[in-house]
């Protein structure tokens, strides 16, 4: 069933949330042991709020649109009495004490929060294996990593234990683990959705956004968690109407779809072929295919890893152990620590203008480089990542875990919209299509995926 046609059923009574809510419930006492996509559960809370809403659909009583949903959050954004330890030893009892912009949205429209989910430390990876709660596993390539860093959201999609999660995006995180999981995510335009109550990464590329099976769970939530927000002064109110009158899209006569060549070339040929297949259904729906040309490829990495470091430094520096747990350089895991010490070095040479004006130099580059290639086009369609996820455990180079990003990166560092959805295997393993657009064109994404996926 849709995660529209759910909704619908739970209004109708045909459905009430209570059974929703013990259904995926049961799935996650029987899967969770093993694939660890949640890291703390409530369910008395849960069933609180899922009788509260069935109580009202028999009283006639107004429901909101996420009504009876059981929903997963990402173990960064802040839920009130939940512990929100962005998987990091530094706030392992901090809990929550208030709800997050995004949270108290989702709480209006009647979602059902059943808990948390797992994640890197601090959203700084591509596999969820750096979490302090142990890694998650991909329940759709089971022993292989589900991406990351929002490894938990997106398996808790694959393994239908929830309905609709949110996980946050700074170069891929929600991206990344829906394309290894074969799921589907979306990372909104930067300023679309609020960050306030988010633990930050990298404050000017992070980004909140959905996990779900169809395009209706993704376009429910984003009809939630879009909006004007005065607590994050980067949000602003979106033009286009409701996303969920974009879904009807079944035609794509007046699209025209960029295919990147340089995305392709770096990309395992496998792949490439599973996105080739992609491509050709987006033409047979009738979108015109043209291909582009982006030199500043192989810009995009340093540049991101640049800018990370030094926002991931300065966000960090309130970690000091007086306020909030433990002193983070005490605790937290290599690769947390690795960007703090660069981060810093960085940003004691900052004067030099060595590192870092640089990278905001390649960040204008690109950005202006980027959206002329969307002058020409509605959407850009390629692969989200460029190789098959590796085995738990399996021990990675520094810059190898950094090259799964290659293709993600230009989005956050541009600020547009981006999604990825299922474009079939490679060895047993899904693989994501990745579209991206026009700042505040999410809701071409949104209807070309629809079409896709009514194929
Ligand atoms: N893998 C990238 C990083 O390590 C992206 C993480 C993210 O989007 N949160 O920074």
């Amino acid at each position: 069933m849709k995660v529209i046609e759910k909704v619908e059923a739970i209004k109708q009574q045909e459905l009430t949330a209570q059974e929703n809510l013990d259904q995926m419930y049961s799935v996650i006492e029987e899967k969770n042991d093993d694939i660890n996509a949640f890291v703390e559960l409530d369910y008395e809370r849960a069933q609180k709020v899922a009788q509260d809403i069935d109580n009202r659909i028999k009283n006639n009583k107004e429901t909101g649109k996420l009504a009876g949903l059981v929903i997963g959050i990402k173990c960064n954004i802040n839920v009130e009495d939940f512990i929100v330890s962005a998987a990091s030893p530094t706030l392992k009892e901090y809990y929550g004490s208030y709800n997050a912009t995004v949270i108290k949205n989702i709480i209006k429209e009647d979602g059902v929060i059943v808990g948390l989910t797992n994640m890197d430390e601090f959203a700084a990876g591509s596999s969820t294996e750096t979490s302090m709660y142990g890694p998650t596993n991909n329940p759709n390539a089971l022993g292989h990593i589900p991406g990351g860093s929002s490894g938990g959201s997106a398996a808790a999609i694959a393994a239908d234990m929830c309905d609709i999660t949110l996980g946050s995006d700074t170069g891929g995180s929600i991206r990344n683990p829906a394309s290894h999981c074969g799921v589907m995510g979306f990372k909104p335009t930067y300023g679309m959705v609020s960050r306030q109550g988010l633990l930050d990464l990298s404050m000017s590329l992070d980004q909140i956004g959905p996990f779900a099976n169809d395009t209706s769970g993704i376009a429910l939530m984003l009809d939630v968690i879009t909006g004007y927000d005065p607590y994050d002064p980067t949000t602003f109110e979106r033009e286009s109407g409701e996303f969920l009158d974009d879904i009807e899209c079944e035609s794509l006569d007046n699209t025209t779809v960029g295919v990147v060549k340089e995305f392709m070339d770096v990309t395992d040929e496998k792949i490439d072929s599973q996105i080739n297949k992609s491509i050709d259904n987006l033409s047979s729906l009738g979108a015109e295919i043209k291909e582009l040309t982006f030199e500043d490829i192989n810009l995009g990495l340093p540049t991101y890893y640049l800018i990370n470091y030094v926002e991931f430094f300065s966000a960090t520096r309130k970690y000091d152990g007086r306020k909030y747990g433990e002193r983070i350089e005490e605790v937290c895991g290599p690769e947390v620590a690795r960007r703090i010490q660069i981060g810093s070095y960085i940003s004691q040479k900052e004067f030099s203008g060595k590192y870092y004006k640089k990278a905001l130099q390649a960040r204008s580059l690109i950005r202006n480089d980027f959206n002329a290639l969307l002058k020409d086009v509605d959407i850009i369609a390629g692969p989200t990542v460029p190789k098959l996820p590796h085995k738990i455990g399996e021990k990675l180079e520094t810059m190898d875990m950094y090259a799964y990003d290659v293709l993600t990166v230009l989005a956050n560092i541009t600020g547009i919209p981006a999604s990825s959805m299922n474009a079939g295997r490679v060895n047993d393993i899904p693989v994501g299509l990745q579209l991206q657009a026009k700042p505040e064109e999410d809701h071409k994404i949104l209807s070309t995926m629809s079409a896709l996926e009514k194929l």
